[in-house]
């Protein structure tokens, strides 16, 4: 069983670190989408309800174990503090003279935000003894650990582990919202039950299909994932994203859903370019196709077609339960978000149970002008969520009691 805040007994006065994940992506000094802050205030405002001496910790970004302005996480305790309505104070350190001073300075209900965790190379460290160390430094700054951030709870990390052994620790509100989603996608998901996989991560993903298609209705296929599979099919995609080392499992994987009366859907029209850009000239062929173009071989596929998009649109608004991780296609430039705007659409006509995971695929939905509220839930969690439906034992909650 997962430890809830209230295992913590009273925290009026206590001084409660807060592990969230912060992570937000940033343009310069400028929050391009707070939707990771949002979701940590519940378990704040709860802890700020209750006098507790809030502690909030976070990495941002990947610094490599040493301070890097461009990762300070002041832009994100000044966002804190607006969207809390409070003063939000920040240490210009994590485990230093800055951080102690602040932390010392805290009244009940105050909040201060440290520095950036991976400022520290102990955070990530591969080494048991360096993270170990580092921890005992972060626990010397509070008297119980609320770990919120479940972004990360896939990571063995001083932060999300060794600090939860050394100090009572507890699951905090966000994390309990996560795994309450994640688990109806893994107990009991009501059919048809839709996986629509995409993005450019590719051999990270291709693991998760082999233990969602004895679950799945359909699973559709978009973004950068595309190609590995029409090439194992013998279709030749130009200059597209391929893991040519996936052929064979991802064989395997046609012919594992072929026995099990499962659907993989794959795109049947490619909008392909001439460059990555975007001015790159672009242009609709058919999936087998896709060196047939003025581009010729040199020609990527960067998004699915309209006929595919349409296809499925068709398949997801028909499902009762969908889970969708990584954009259709990169639609960070305008010509090729259609296919991701698409899907974005039809998830918000979901009766049932829709469900948006990944960094990446949040922030999609956002900046094409989705709402949060017109999907099940956004998960703040990627990686987190692929590894959780993929059944693997993640150390972040084992250590608060998760089996
Ligand atoms: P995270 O793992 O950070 O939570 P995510 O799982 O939502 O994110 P990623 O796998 O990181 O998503 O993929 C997102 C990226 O995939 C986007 O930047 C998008 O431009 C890119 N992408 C989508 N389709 C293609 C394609 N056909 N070719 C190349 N890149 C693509």
């Amino acid at each position: 069983m997962l430890r809830t805040i209230e295992s913590l007994g009273s925290l009026r006065g206590k001084r409660v670190i807060v592990r969230c994940d912060l992570n937000v992506p940033l343009d310069g000094g400028r929050i391009t989408d707070d939707g990771r802050i949002s979701a940590s205030l519940p378990t704040l405002q709860a802890l700020i309800g209750q006098g507790a001496r809030v502690v909030v910790v976070s990495h941002l970004g990947r610094p490599d174990g040493a301070p890097d302005a461009k990762y300070s996480l002041a832009p994100v305790a000044a966002r804190l503090g607006e969207l809390l309505g409070a003063d939000v104070a920040f240490a210009t350190d994590t485990v230093g003279d800055s951080a102690a001073d602040a932390v010392a300075r805290l009244t009940d209900g105050g909040v201060v935000v440290l520095e950036n965790l991976r400022f520290n190379a102990g955070e990530t460290s591969k080494a048991d003894t360096e993270r170990a160390a580092f921890a005992a430094r972060l626990a010397a700054l509070g008297d119980v650990l609320v770990s919120d951030g479940f972004g990360v709870v896939h990571r063995k990390q001083a932060s999300v582990f060794e600090l939860a052994t050394l100090l009572p620790s507890a699951a905090g509100l966000l994390i309990a919202t996560e795994l309450d989603v994640l688990d109806r996608l893994t107990e009991k998901p009501e059919a048809p039950y839709t996986v629509v996989l995409g993005g450019s991560k590719v051999s990270d993903k291709l693991g998760v299909i082999g233990h969602l298609l004895p679950r799945v209705t359909s699973l559709l296929i978009g973004g950068g994932m595309v190609f590995t599979f029409l090439a194992a099919q013998g279709h030749k995609v130009g200059s597209s994203l391929l893991e040519s080392d996936q052929l064979d499992t991802v064989r395997g994987y046609l012919a594992e859903a072929e026995r099990l009366g499962v659907k993989i859907v794959l795109p049947t029209d490619i909008v392909v370019a001439s460059k990555f850009g975007a001015d790159a000239e672009h242009e609709v062929t058919a999936a087998d196709a896709i060196e047939d173009t003025p581009f010729g071989a040199s020609g990527l596929g960067l998004d699915i077609g309209p006929d595919s998009a349409r296809a499925f649109a068709d398949i997801i608004r028909a499902s009762k339960t969908v889970f969708w991780n990584g954009p259709m296609g990169v639609f960070e430039l305008a010509a090729f978000a259609e296919g991701t705007r698409r899907v974005a659409a039809a998830l918000t006509e979901v009766d049932g149970l829709s469900v948006v995971g990944g960094g990446d695929s949040a922030a999609a939905v956002r900046i094409l002008g989705f709402n949060d509220d017109q999907f099940g839930h956004i998960s703040t969690g990627g990686g987190a969520s692929l590894e959780f439906l993929e059944g693997k034992r993640l150390p972040g909650l084992e250590v608060l009691g998760w089996q």
